[in-house]
């Protein structure tokens, strides 16, 4: 009797797992025409190394190549102080990070650099500066061309936790581009549910394919999650580095 209850919940219990992680029924049916279409976008044209290109059109644009008004410093939260001129904002050593003014979660993001040249220094003292999503979460600008440095800390790489899958760096001086797809993590009751998950493709390659995030971004350590607020404010680094932005935009997205 105990055995034949024991197989019935075992039965049930496998049931129920299967059931858990079971697709969602698709709520809509094929071809459905009450369906609602996408909205319509201008999807906006590329960059070439003269002229930044021009963001869809339903994207928040956070640097334009004119002010940094969508910007502030990220320690006090007073005027970024970033050199602005001809049509880059320039990483001023020592003026500290600079974020922007408000604040977002899952996110589309579209960042070019450029490093500076001829380049100096060299490892993580060559062309060092960093996209970091939510404030919290690095994904390394360096110059990765021809500078060998350790493998989780190159450019594109998701820093101390995953290198790039190939280095597509492009020499000092010349544009770069980072399109980063973020997923943030999710929380509840203080607990961690769901990791971040970055994909990351430099100049159009892809070098990040949806990787979890073990944790935040820090020096020397993986430190573990820590329960925050859904959105935040994007930063960029100063590493003491002039390393040069332009063309910066922004899509907030939204899960179903
Ligand atoms: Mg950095």
């Amino acid at each position: 009797m105990t055995r034949t209850f024991s197989s019935l919940t075992a039965v049930l219990l496998i049931s129920l797992a299967q059931l858990s992680t079971a697709q969602a029924p698709m709520k809509w049916k094929i071809h459905d025409p009450n369906r609602p279409v996408p909205p319509v976008i201008d999807p906006g044209t590329s960059s070439t190394q003269e002229t930044p290109g021009r963001a869809p059109s339903d994207a928040v644009v956070l640097f334009d190549g004119k002010d940094l008004s969508h910007w502030v410093s990220a320690e006090g939260g007073g005027p970024a102080k970033w050199k602005v001129e001809n049509g880059y904002m320039e990483v001023a050593p020592k003026t500290g990070y600079i974020a922007t003014r408000d604040s977002f979660g899952d996110c589309q993001l579209h960042v070019e650099f450029a490093e500076p040249s001829p380049g100096v220094g060299e490892s993580q003292e060559r062309g060092n500066s960093g996209v970091f999503l939510m404030g919290l979460y690095e994904t390394q600008v360096l110059d990765s061309y021809q500078n060998k440095t350790y493998a989780d800390g190159q450019a594109a790489a998701e820093y101390g936790q995953y290198p790039p899958q190939v280095n597509a760096a492009r020499p000092p001086a010349q544009w770069q581009t980072y399109d980063i797809i973020f997923h943030r993590p999710h929380f509840k009751d203080g607990k961690l549910t769901r990791p971040a998950r970055v994909t990351v493709l430099h100049n159009g390659v892809l070098v990040q394919d949806n990787v979890e995030l073990t944790g935040p971004t820090a020096h020397g350590e993986r430190p573990p999650y820590k329960p925050g607020p859904d959105k935040l404010p994007l930063a960029l680094q100063d590493h003491g580095d002039p390393v040069r932005y332009r063309n910066i935009w922004i899509r907030e997205l939204h899960e179903e």
